[in-house]
């Protein structure tokens, strides 16, 4: 396929804690260009492995409280007792470059963004089940019994909003899905809202030849 217009799509990619999209997001880096993926701003503490200004920019409470008043963020929102944000810049500066750019952020911060954005595209990832979400979690070893329980009943209380999302993918096989997820921000391109100057271009046009 190619693109009409140069401007990237910007993606929400939203899913439950354990649903792998933190895995889904790296192959897609991986796999194909074209993608720029925004690195957001956490209160929380960095978990084994984790690097700043890679996973995450770690900061204080009180140092992203301070980001949020200096008007900082494209959106921020608290889970599980954490602030997390996205940072302005790096987002239209992307997409103007070209860049599909992605956030791969939690729900109310998802809706934040397509009330200031209407033509973001929002994309829930799946697990193939709801054990299969909690075996994640608890194999992963990196959160305590209480903050996996915490996590668990904040799933059930996002599942309520899955309809608002545009696309949902499953994440059965991280490869499939993928790939999935690729052609979906691919196709995204081509929707009227997306191809506007080139919609305007072509009005022009006609009208010219209206005599
Ligand atoms: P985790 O602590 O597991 O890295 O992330 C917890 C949740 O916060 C995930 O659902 C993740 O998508 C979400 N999240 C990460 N960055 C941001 C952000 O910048 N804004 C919002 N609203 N949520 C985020």
């Amino acid at each position: 396929m190619q693109k009409i217009n140069n401007r990237g799509i910007l993606t929400v990619v939203s899913g439950f804690a354990g649903s792998g999209k933190g895995t889904l997001m790296k192959k897609l880096l991986e796999n194909y260009d074209g993608y720029a993926l925004s690195v957001s701003a956490t209160s929380r503490s960095p978990r084994p492995g984790e690097k700043e200004g890679v996973s995450y920019f770690f900061k204080s409470r009180s140092e992203f409280e301070k980001m949020i008043e200096d008007d900082g963020f494209l959106e921020h929102a608290e889970y599980v007792g954490n602030y997390y944000g996205t940072p302005k810049d790096f987002v239209f500066s992307k997409l103007d470059e070209g860049f599909d750019v992605i956030l791969e952020i939690e729900i109310q911060g998802a809706m934040q963004i397509k009330e200031r954005f209407p033509d973001t595209l929002l994309v829930f990832v799946m697990p193939p089940g709801a054990e299969e979400l909690k075996s994640r979690l608890v194999g992963r070893g990196t959160e305590t019994p209480e903050i996996i329980e915490k996590r668990m009943k904040r799933a059930a209380a996002e599942s309520e909003g899955i309809e608002k999302y545009d696309f949902i993918v499953v994440n059965d096989d991280i490869d499939k899905c993928t790939k999935q997820l690729h052609e979906i921000i691919q196709a995204a391109h081509f929707t009227p809202s997306h191809q506007m100057e080139f919609i305007q271009e072509i009005r022009k046009e006609l009208k010219k030849l209206e005599g």
